[in-house]
């Protein structure tokens, strides 16, 4: 048995075709979109690429463009999987082909062609390409009259196809179901089955289909004689364009819209829309060619012209009294098509003609009623079974709702732990901080200074630089919190830090030793450069003041004492306690001076 179209090697356009194939239902405009980016990738190159983008595009242009422009295309899907010896492929498009016929009105062509592709499809075809070739049958059999046929090939359809692999299967499925149901005249439950497949078709993006069901919906409120509910699914249906990227050039079906319009009274809307058929283009089936017939005396007839009434209808009169074989009417159409000229009749005072017109029209309802009850077991089980695959889809809908929802739920978590994580972040960069920094100046405090102070020391002795150490003590500072308050102490703490910050290069370490006293070392940096530098540190502190309510706090000063790694060439401390004897100096001398710890003659 050969294997079933999945390809062996997958191609990029062979990938792509097939999920252009699997979108026929419940995307068109993507499957259209997708199979002709597969055509165009696969070229010349890949010919089981393009073999199925064809079969694909073939299948999109059955749907919305004509049957000619589909044929054309699915003969050449066919020729192509012949050219690759792919059986299974050839009876798609041929069941692809027949449809087309179907839709032509070449209904014993298209019956007799898939009749012959039956057995050796079930055979070779699985899953929903099975359920394709069965449709069509059904198709068929349902133009032939053969209702219970046609719910039985649509039942083993349904049964072909998993619900989840060809998503908008089942809306085509309760679209046809309810088509079937009308031409039996069980009206109730073919409006349930049409409101069904509504739901669920307005969560897909097919257009075509949309306006399928919604045609059918106006037909059935129609015939349980409640037109005028089906006025505003007309204006509806109207929205949808009726073109390749709406509902399609191939059932524009404004002939039927006519007749449910003039059923409800709407004779302007009614003429409006027979124009519309009339200039809409189609090789029609003669289904259509009588409900216009149909729309247009009834259009004549409020228009108060019975004799053109009759015109209208005249040519249909025998066709509705003896159908042809290859072109049968829907008994729906006979039945109005009958009714019609027996109430023309009958205005006539024709009643012998009208009495034969009626018993024909009771004859087709007596085959309706037979054929209704012949199918009513398979229309059931195809209830049934259609009932259970949309139980089987909505718990795999609502499991993959569920599975979204914990997906979204994890990624809040997520969001969540990551906020967290900045969180103690941010925490552990603010505690760094805290540990070495000094809380009142903003400085490194004197904890950071002995880590990073050996290391700095290490660095310039191998580099052969300088490291020059400096400390600085505020001069008479008790005398400021004694005289101002401990808070006015603290800006002051505050403003020297700031003036100390803006000072010093990046490579500095500058920090608060504790108290009024602050400590700097200076890589690269020479002694007398060092004291040039706090020279100039203190010119600017003693040009600064503090501004507080109603005085200013101005001759402000300190002392600081200077030395590096050249002139003290012992450990961090002894450079520091060198640093803090001159400081010692500095004081002693009369303060507000720096001194160098190589100069202990300026004393
Ligand atoms: P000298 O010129 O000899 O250095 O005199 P001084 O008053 O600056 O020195 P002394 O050591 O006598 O006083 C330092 C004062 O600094 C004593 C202490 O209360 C005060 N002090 C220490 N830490 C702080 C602080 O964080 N804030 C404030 N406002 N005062 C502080
Ligand atoms: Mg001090
Ligand atoms: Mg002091």
């Amino acid at each position: 048995m050969p294997t079933p179209l999945a390809p062996a090697d997958s191609s990029p356009a062979l990938r792509l075709a097939r999920r252009a194939w699997t979108q026929l239902q419940s995307d068109s405009r993507r499957s259209v979109d997708e199979a002709e980016q597969a055509l165009a990738l696969a070229s010349d190159v890949d010919p089981a690429g393009r073999a199925w983008a064809l079969l694909v595009l073939g299948f999109n242009r059955l749907n919305l463009a004509t049957p000619a422009a589909a044929i054309e295309t699915l003969q050449q899907a066919g020729n192509a999987f012949a050219a690759i010896g792919r059986r299974d492929g050839q009876i798609l498009a041929e069941t692809g082909i027949a449809r087309a016929w179907w839709r032509q009105g070449r209904l014993q062509q298209a019956y007799q062609r898939l009749q012959v592709l039956r057995d050796e499809g079930l055979q070779s075809l699985r899953g929903e390409q099975r359920g394709l070739l069965l449709n069509a049958l059904a198709g068929c059999l349902s133009s032939l009259g053969d209702s219970e046929q046609a719910f039985a090939h649509m039942y083993a359809a349904l049964r072909d196809t998993p619900a989840t692999h060809a998503p908008g299967f089942d809306v085509a499925l309760h679209c046809n179901l309810g088509h079937e149901l009308i031409q039996l005249g069980d009206l109730d439950a073919a409006l349930a089955q049409i409101d069904e497949g509504l739901e669920r078709c307005r969560r897909l993006t097919n257009p075509r289909l949309l306006a399928a069901l919604l045609i059918n919906r106006a037909i059935a409120l129609m015939e349980l004689g409640r037109a005028p509910e089906a006025l505003p699914v007309i204006d509806e249906i109207c929205t949808i364009p009726d073109d390749e990227q709406g509902r399609g050039r191939n059932a524009a079906c404004f002939e039927i819209l006519a007749l449910v319009a003039l059923r409800a009274g709407e004779a302007p809307r009614g003429r409006a829309l027979i124009a519309a058929a009339e200039a809409a283009h189609h090789e029609g089936i003669a289904d259509e060619a009588h409900e216009l017939a149909q729309a247009r005396c009834l259009l004549a007839l409020a228009d108060g012209d019975a004799a053109a009434a009759r015109a209208w209808l005249a040519p249909c009169r025998e066709q509705l009294l003896q159908p042809l074989a290859d072109d049968p009417l829907s008994p729906r159409i006979r039945h109005s098509g009958l009714q019609l000229l027996a109430e023309l009749a009958e205005r006539d005072g024709r009643l012998d003609d009208a009495l034969l017109l009626l018993k024909a029209d009771a004859r087709v309802q007596a085959g309706r009623a037979a054929a209704a009850s012949r199918a009513r077991y398979q229309a059931a089980a195809l209830q049934t079974e259609l009932a259970r695959m949309q139980r089987r889809l909505r718990d795999h809908e609502a499991r993959s709702r569920e599975t979204e929802r914990v997906a979204a739920e994890l990624s809040a978590i997520n969001r969540q732990l990551q906020r967290k994580v900045r969180e103690v972040e941010d925490l552990r960069d603010a505690l760094r901080e805290q540990a070495t920094r000094d809380a009142l100046t903003g400085l490194f405090n004197r904890r950071h200074f002995n880590d990073a102070a050996p290391p700095l020391l290490a660095q310039a002795r191998r580099d052969g630089q300088a490291l020059a150490a400096v400390i600085i003590d505020l001069d008479h500072f008790k005398a400021v919190n004694d005289r101002y308050g401990h808070d006015v102490g603290d800006r002051l703490l505050r403003a020297f830090g700031q003036v100390l910050g803006a000072e010093a290069r990046a490579s500095d370490l500058v920090c608060r030793w504790g108290g009024e006293e602050f400590c700097l070392l200076l890589p690269a940096t020479p002694l007398d450069a060092a004291c040039r530098l706090v020279e100039r540190l203190l010119q600017r502190w003693r040009s600064s003041s503090l501004d507080m309510p109603g005085q200013r706090l101005e001759r402000l000063s300190f002392s600081a004492g200077v030395c590096d790694s050249h002139t003290e060439t012992g450990d961090i401390g002894a450079l520091l306690r060198a640093a803090d004897h001159a400081l010692l100096l500095a004081k002693r001398n009369g303060r507000a001076q720096v001194l160098s710890a190589a100069e202990p003659s300026r004393l």
